[in-house]
């Protein structure tokens, strides 16, 4: 047994997956990669560095993979999250942060929404290390001035590779190419299964453990509310679990004061949700899996 093989199935690493210091180490070793010894600066109480936002645009996809992470399938009703909302929440969050590494818009299929420019237009791209929309590649907009925004505001185009985009994704790349926009194409061909939304009975000590190997540290809005993931927020939008006080920030009705004091304590926060009873990421549980549709 080599030392990496004894650390893997030490007790010592369990307790050290579960302490506090453990995701604040990581935030901190971040900060410093990409700021440099400037990003002291963002752990004074008066300024806000914000790692990860995802704002959900749509409920809507025009796939619907069996293994989607965020249940999309089980809407029986999508639908396209109100654009004045999807504003408002945009605002409110930038005003929050005076430095983010990643600003995501996100779907089902972003590019449905037919307000996607307007929500491009209000993102503070120039606070944001990296700005992007996934997109599921079977869409190849036509509109001259989303390209311009896409430009503009320096979004970076994340296409899904799914098989049965092969034909599209080309011509979203040529586009995407031609008008200069950055785009990624992730190269592994698999994704991590969450499993079905349903309560697996996990034991506090398991959950415990879970939360820490998940370490999932996007926060994720979805109709004004911020919730811990993406997968807590469609879990409760959707019904199958239920918001508990601690675990979401009404975004659109705190002041800005409130919502950074909220949004610091989720993003610091070290014990699991609610929504981690009816997910398996982190879990061995969690294997890896062939993309969806
Ligand atoms: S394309 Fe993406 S959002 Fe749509 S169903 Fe598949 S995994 Fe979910
Ligand atoms: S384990 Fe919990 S925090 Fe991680 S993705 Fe699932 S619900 Fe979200």
């Amino acid at each position: 047994m080599n030392l990496k093989e004894i650390w893997r199935s030490s007790k010592l690493r369990e307790r050290w997956l579960c302490m506090p210091l453990r995701k604040n180490y990581r935030r901190l070793m971040r900060l410093f990669r990409y700021y440099g010894i400037i990003g002291i600066k963002y752990l004074l109480p008066w300024h806000f560095f914000l790692d990860y936002i995802e704002i959900s645009i749509t409920t809507r996809c025009n796939l619907r993979c069996p293994d989607c992470a965020l249940l999309m399938p089980y809407y029986q009703h999508p639908y396209d999250v109100d654009s004045e909302t999807v504003i408002a929440s945009i605002r409110k969050v930038s005003e929050c942060f005076d430095a983010c590494e990643h600003f995501r818009l996100l779907g089902g299929e972003t590019f449905l929404h037919p307000d996607l420019k307007l929500f491009l237009a209000e993102i503070p791209s120039e606070k944001c290390r990296k700005v992007s929309i996934p997109t599921n590649a079977t869409i190849v907009p036509n509109d001259p001035e989303l390209y311009e925004l896409l430009r503009q505001k320096k979004v970076t185009v994340i296409i899904g590779n799914y098989p049965v985009a092969v034909e599209t994704q080309k011509k979203l790349i040529a586009r995407l190419e031609q008008e200069q926009v950055m785009y990624e194409v992730p190269v592994s061909g698999t994704w991590i299964d969450y499993g079905r939304p349903i309560n697996y009975g996990r034991g506090k000590q398991s959950l415990t453990e879970q939360f820490a190997r998940c370490d999932l540290r996007c926060k994720s809005i979805l109709s004004g509310v911020m919730y811990y993931c993406s997968r807590c927020a469609h879990s409760c939008d959707l019904g199958f679990t239920s918001r508990k006080p601690g675990e979401y920030v009404d975004i659109l009705h705190n002041t800005t004061a409130q919502n950074r004091r909220e949004i610091r304590r989720l993003m610091w926060r070290c014990k699991p949700v609610e929504g981690c009873k009816y997910c398996q990421r982190g879990t061995a549980a969690a294997v890896r899996i062939a993309r969806g549709k």
